[in-house]
């Protein structure tokens, strides 16, 4: 499947037609999201896609609400997908919304239907199901197909008028009823809906159906490479044909695979069931594939633009293994996430040889890849917490961590040694008992002693307690909407796990502020935190974005 992931079809189409001169104003792309969602990685693709391909030669790209269907349609989903699509990293040269050409596609119907390529239909939606014969069988004419040019303008304009209810009529291309493509059996142009628009409030109660309305919007902008999904191959006759009937701008269009990931679903319809019935917080739960979701979990949109562009396009359905884009994200927070000590399931650590009530600062780099950033102070004392899982009673061989009698190193500070541990009644380890070896301190260690085990920890009396997530995958199968029944039979009941912290006080003015990569950490070993967005100083919650290590087998592509 590799040669199929590259976006070079489409570069050497747009190089074709630029080197024959067929486009001497540039190029131009458009992103063109319907507002009845928020945007998901699928998304991010074709974003990544229409912007790069403009940027790349030198042409425009714009962003298009294709906001024709008012039913589903909100102000909501508009202000969020500017913000995904700003936060993503890339800038429109021109906002349009398909709902401003309206009064434009309104006329270029009735011209269609005063050259006779269009008419007023009030077969029932039924009826004409079964005036469409199949693909083995050609359609029959509607018994209205035959009206004259004027009683279909006057009818025409009743619909607009509202003389109508919904469904009671509507306007169809006459194209040819025994077309093998199913889609060019006389397609409805016009429907009725007395709905409320969010831009164009009650003025109009038809609207144009997507096929009458994305190539006319395409065209009027100019858009040169009109790039879709695959699903709409069979469209581009009709998208042709209306353009040619109508004599306007030649746009074309060109189609490529949707991006699915594992574990996941990609379909606003199928996203938004979850967000209604309440399988997850919200559009930007950090387990939902949304770039809201991928943001407040703290991806960086540098690696959502990396996947993008190192997965490419391809011209076959495809499904990527979702560890691609968590690779990326782990890359580029390597890079640049501060390192800090947050202990996730506390255990008791007890310095019997530390002066009591004595704390020393203990200065610890922030990012061994980026020495420039310096170190922080790090409040050290006889008090620690450290993880559950770094102690073991009877540990077995090459155990590296606490046991009786055994040695770590406890991360930028001492060495200690197990001497003691006590219990509760239940047997529950409650304190772990050490002593610390005074010239064994980090960057001055002259004890001669090499435990082979490092740990993090976190100084008691200074610790800041805080919530914090860790995700799993939503789903349990690789590709939920592929299996048999309903698709929310496949989510994973253990795709949230929340514990309570105990941090380093560094963390303490960690803020949730997208923009200037504060508020993403690397808490060692493990794995990569963001600030939540409901995080406050007083009670502060973190998202796990992202372990350190793929702990799920990778493979590449799958067809
Ligand atoms: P969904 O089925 O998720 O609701 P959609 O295609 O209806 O998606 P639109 O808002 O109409 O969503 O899509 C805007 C643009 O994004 C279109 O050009 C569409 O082809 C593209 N797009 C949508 N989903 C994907 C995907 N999974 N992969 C690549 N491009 C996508
Ligand atoms: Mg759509």
């Amino acid at each position: 499947m590799t040669e199929e992931r590259s976006n070079n079809f489409l570069e050497e189409i747009i190089e074709t037609d630029l080197a024959a001169g067929k486009y001497p104003d540039g190029i131009q792309t458009r992103f063109p999201p319907e507002p009845n969602g928020y945007l998901h990685i699928g998304h991010a693709s074709s974003i990544h896609l229409n912007f790069s391909l403009a940027q790349k030669f030198g042409g425009k790209c714009n962003l298009r609400f294709d906001d024709t269907n008012p039913s589903t349609e909100e102000t909501e989903y508009v202000d969020s997908i500017e913000n995904d699509v700003r936060w993503l990293g890339y800038q429109w040269d021109n906002k349009f919304f398909a709902s401003d050409y309206f009064s434009q596609l309104h006329a270029f119907a009735v011209h269609l239907i005063e050259r006779g390529l269009a008419y007023v239909d009030d077969s029932t939606s039924e009826e004409m199901a079964a005036q469409k014969g199949s693909t083995h069988e050609p359609g029959v004419n509607s018994p209205y197909r035959d009206r004259s040019i004027d009683e279909n303008l006057r009818l025409f304009e009743e619909m607009r008028q509202g003389v109508y209810p919904d469904g009671a009529k509507v306007l169809r291309a006459k194209i040819d009823m025994a077309h093998p493509n199913l889609l060019l059996r006389d397609p409805v142009m016009y429907r009725i809906k007395h709905a409320h628009h969010h831009r164009t409030g009650d003025t109009w109660c038809i609207y144009p159906m997507y096929d009458f309305a994305h190539g006319q919007s395409d065209s009027l902008e100019h858009v040169t490479h009109s790039i879709c999904t695959l699903e709409f191959i069979h469209h581009r006759p009709l998208y042709d044909w209306f353009i040619e009937q109508l004599g306007i701008y030649p746009s074309h269009q060109y189609e490529f695979a949707r991006r699915n990931l594992t574990y996941t679903v990609m379909s606003k319809r199928k996203l938004l069931q979850l967000v209604n019935e309440g399988h997850v917080s919200g559009w930007d739960d950090p387990r939902m594939p949304t770039v809201s979701g991928m943001r407040r979990r703290g991806y960086l949109p540098e690696a959502i633009r990396q996947f993008c562009e190192e997965s490419g396009i391809g011209k076959r359905d495809n499904i990527v293994d979702v560890g691609r884009l968590e690779a990326a994200v782990r890359d580029h927070l390597n890079q640049t996430a501060p390192r800090r000590m947050a202990v996730l399931d506390p255990l008791k650590l007890v310095i019997t040889n530390y002066p009591a009530g004595q704390t020393e600062l203990l200065s610890i780099e922030n990012n061994p890849e980026r020495p420039e950033t310096g170190s922080r102070e790090v409040p050290f004392s006889n008090e620690l917490w450290i993880e559950r899982e770094d102690f073991m009673e009877t540990p077995p061989k090459k155990f590296f961590r606490l046991g009786p009698g055994l040695m770590v190193r406890l991360k930028g500070a001492y060495i200690v040694r197990c001497e003691d541990f006590v219990k509760d009644p239940s047997g529950q380890v409650t304190e772990i008992h050490c002593t610390y070896i005074p010239e064994s301190k980090s960057g001055s260690d002259t004890s001669g002693l090499q435990p082979k085990g490092t740990i993090h920890w976190v100084n008691a009396a200074t610790a800041i307690e805080a919530e914090v997530r860790l995700y799993d995958r939503l789903f349990r199968v690789e590709n939920p909407a592929d299996e048999s029944g309903d698709f929310k039979e496949y989510l994973n009941p253990d795709s949230i796990e929340s514990v309570t912290a105990y941090l380093e006080p560094a963390l303490a003015d960690a803020t949730c502020d997208y923009t200037d990569g504060i508020a993403r950490y690397q808490f060692l070993r493990k794995g990569y935190f963001a600030v939540d967005t409901d995080s406050t100083p007083d009670a502060m919650r973190f998202n796990r974005t992202v372990g350190l290590k793929d702990s799920w087998a990778r493979t590449a592509v799958k067809s």
